[in-house]
């Protein structure tokens, strides 16, 4: 396979005089979000001659206004964002999640005093945190930034791509500009993934009527590292440490922490519209004195909660990762960890195909992948789901069940072990 030309500085700009009409790649990634970045930058760094397109321009994502979310990044993502070149490149410290507490309550009274207490160092295994809080927009500075700096990858963005498969390879035509030819190519696009409908891939879909409302708060005391997920009758309720910031609030806010409220849409729209002060005390009546007085700090955002997994996650020379293949109710902070779990079974299967001089999109690998990541994706979509059914009702005798089981969970040590691993993606 012929390198693309280095011409990186002027790339993907329409009317580049300089730009061959016909550039070779192994792979393309369509879409430049967290997932098909991270995985093209995995397999430039790797040798894998790479071309990324995205149709948005990719410093807009990087503006606090663009994403308010913060990602609860697993042990084995980090070890990936470390391979792909992104985890020192990150602004911001990421912040240890050290401890996990669950408990089950009303909306302003005490938690159940039956709760899960999950310490780190109970895990067993490598020894560490369970995973760390990023900020969406930190990791997508240092995408944008790390893209345009490995040899091996291309970007193209702001661009629309034009693909066409066949099963002696792929050609994704850039409008405007250059047309590639590569073995590969891998739908990253996010959940409306046009590439898996063109495939004619067939999606299930659940609807939650609920809303996620995401924001940061300031507090009086510290976290000390420990992520809350409170459990209401209207959806999971979790706090998560966030690193001291510098410019959160007047003079820094040392104790800052993201906050994942999951409300029927109906009650959500009417939060939405309060003014902070009532806002805040809304959050203070689900959270309890813990954190001692609240703030919150920026704007609020909210976003329509769904879950969805694609029947195939292949077709002719195609290969659909994170949001395109699945979605999942983030009641477990998961969602990008599985798309960052396929990036680290396709980029592997690519790597070694690519080492051993074979097809890096031939239909063995490409079943080999979809072997891989389906079932596991799936069983990860039963048990969010099964999580937030379980969970978001008020009916005194399924609460009496599973506060039981919360118990009998935190003193049964070995099961308590697979949830503890499974939390950090081991
Ligand atoms: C409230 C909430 C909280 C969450 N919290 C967590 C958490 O704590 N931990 C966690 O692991 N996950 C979490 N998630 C899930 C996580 O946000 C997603 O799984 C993740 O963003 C998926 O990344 P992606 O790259 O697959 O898709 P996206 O982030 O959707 O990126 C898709 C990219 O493709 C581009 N694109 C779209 N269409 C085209 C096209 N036609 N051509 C070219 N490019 C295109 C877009 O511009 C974008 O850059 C949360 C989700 C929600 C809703």
């Amino acid at each position: 396979m012929m390198a693309l030309p280095a011409v990186r500085a002027m790339a993907g700009r329409e009317g580049d005089p300089t730009m061959p009409e016909e550039l070779r790649a192994d792979v393309v990634v369509v879409g430049a979000g967290p997932v098909g970045g991270t995985l093209a930058c995995r397999l430039a760094a790797a040798g894998v001659v790479t071309a990324i397109v995205d149709r948005a321009a990719l410093p807009p994502m990087e503006h606090p206004v663009f994403d308010g979310r913060a990602y609860a990044i697993a042990a084995g993502s980090r070890a990936l964002l470390m391979d792909a070149g992104l985890w020192d490149r990150l602004p911001d410290l990421p912040n240890p999640i050290l401890d996990i507490r669950v408990t089950d309550g009303l909306v302003g009274r005490r938690a159940s005093r039956l709760h899960l207490h999950f310490n780190h160092q109970e895990a067993g295994g490598e020894p560490g945190p369970f995973g760390w809080m990023v900020e969406a927009r930190g990791l997508r500075r240092a995408l944008n930034a790390h893209v345009r700096d490995l040899p091996d990858l291309r970007v193209f963005a702001p661009a629309e791509a034009s693909v066409e498969r066949s099963v002696e390879g792929a050609r994704v035509g850039i409008v405007g500009g250059p047309s590639i030819a590569c073995r590969l190519v891998i739908a990253a696009e996010g959940r409306q993934s046009p590439l898996r409908e063109a495939a004619g891939i067939r999606v299930t879909r659940i609807g939650y009527d609920q809303t996620g409302i995401v924001c940061a708060i300031s507090h009086e005391l510290p976290h000390n590292n420990l992520a809350l997920e409170h459990f209401l009758p209207s959806g999971p309720f979790a706090v998560l440490p966030m690193a001291p910031s510098v410019d959160a609030e007047e003079g820094g806010a040392p104790n800052v922490s993201a906050v994942v409220w999951t409300e029927r849409t109906r009650i959500a729209e009417t939060i939405l519209g309060l003014d902070d002060r009532r806002f805040a005390r809304e959050i203070r009546r689900r959270l309890g004195d813990y954190l001692g007085d609240v703030r919150t700090v920026g704007r609020r955002w909210n976003y329509p909660l769904s879950a969805m997994l694609a029947h195939r996650y292949v077709d002719t020379r195609l290969a659909l990762a994170g949001d395109a293949a699945h979605a999942i109710h983030p009641v477990a902070g998961q969602g990008l960890n599985l798309g960052f779990r396929d990036a680290i079974a396709l980029a592997g299967l690519v790597i070694e195909a690519k080492a051993a001089g074979e097809d890096v999109g031939s239909p063995g690998l490409l079943a080999r992948y979809q072997r891989a990541r389906r079932p596991d994706n799936l069983a990860m979509l039963a048990m969010t789901d099964g999580l937030d059914r379980l969970f978001s009702t008020n009916n005194p005798a399924a609460r009496l069940a599973r506060d039981l089981g919360i118990a009998a969970v935190d003193r049964a040590g070995p099961l308590k072990r697979v949830f503890m691993r499974r939390a950090m993606g081991a």
